[in-house]
């Protein structure tokens, strides 16, 4: 059950959402609850089909749930997608400032707060090459500079490494760790990786499939920064292997 603080960012409690077509009628998500503390870094994991980004999208108010209540206590969300979802017409720069644009911010202002993003993710060197010739590590780069643009209150990230290689996802979470505790941002990740998940969380969810529900939640009081070596952090490396373990 979701403790209820009063500066909680996100509390879901008992949200159910399903996909119905003429064939099935699938329980997509059944009875969710948890809350998200303002400032904290909570990653949730599970199988595929888990229904994480259906949870994502509920959470955004792109899609609507059955049953349970979703409170928002945020303003300004911002997501990070597995696949980029950069406009390929559109330069680095220009895709950092496009919520902007939509939010009203006159050009100038605009691509001055877009470079300084760019520059924070460390890739103003390539503000106007176009998604096409940027790596796939770059393309994550812009896309966490394009959310980190609106200054969010909420950062949702779906799998935000899944599509990078080993080296290229390590310096991104190195430097997203900074980020978030340079802003004291509230972030929320869909990741499978247990590892990462044990580095950078505060709390896991562990999900389950058929039906989406959480089985477990695992809170990760290791001092910060962690130090990916020690054996404590192995000891939880070792609790959450088991706790996956146990669930598919
Ligand atoms: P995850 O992100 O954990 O892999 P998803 O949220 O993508 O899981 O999907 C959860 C379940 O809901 C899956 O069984 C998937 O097939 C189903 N599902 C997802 N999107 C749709 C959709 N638009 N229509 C019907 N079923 C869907
Ligand atoms: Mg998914």
């Amino acid at each position: 059950m979701p403790n209820n603080p009063p500066d909680a960012k996100l509390v879901l409690s008992r949200v159910s959402a399903r996909f119905t077509d003429d064939k099935r009628d699938v329980y997509a998500l059944k009875d969710i609850s948890f809350s998200v503390p303002a400032g904290a870094f909570v990653s949730i994991t599970g199988p595929s089909g888990a229904g994480k980004s259906t949870l994502m999208r509920i959470i955004l108010g792109f899609m609507e749930h059955e049953s349970g209540t979703v409170v928002r206590n945020f303003e300004r969300p911002a997501m990070v997608f597995q696949n980029y979802a950069l406009f390929p017409w559109l330069s680095a720069i220009d895709n950092v400032a496009f919520g902007l644009k939509m939010a009203g911010v006159p050009k100038e202002g605009r691509e001055r707060a877009a470079r300084e993003k760019l520059k924070e993710v460390g890739l103003e060197h390539v503000a106007d090459h176009y998604p096409s010739a940027l790596s796939g590590g770059q393309r994550q780069r812009v896309g966490l500079a394009r959310a980190l643009a609106i200054s969010p209150d909420l950062l949702i990230m779906d799998e935000p490494f899944s599509n990078l290689d080993t080296i290229t996802a390590e310096a991104l979470k190195a430097d997203l760790l900074k980020i978030w505790r340079a802003y004291g941002i509230t972030i929320l990740m869909v990741n499978h990786l247990i590892p990462d998940a044990i580095e950078l969380s505060d709390q896991v969810i562990v999900m389950g499939a058929h039906p989406g529900r959480i089985e477990k939640m695992l809170t990760v009081d290791l001092p910060r920064p962690r130090d990916t070596r020690s054996t404590p952090f192995f000891t939880r490396v070792d609790q959450l292997t088991e706790i996956i373990r146990s669930v598919s």
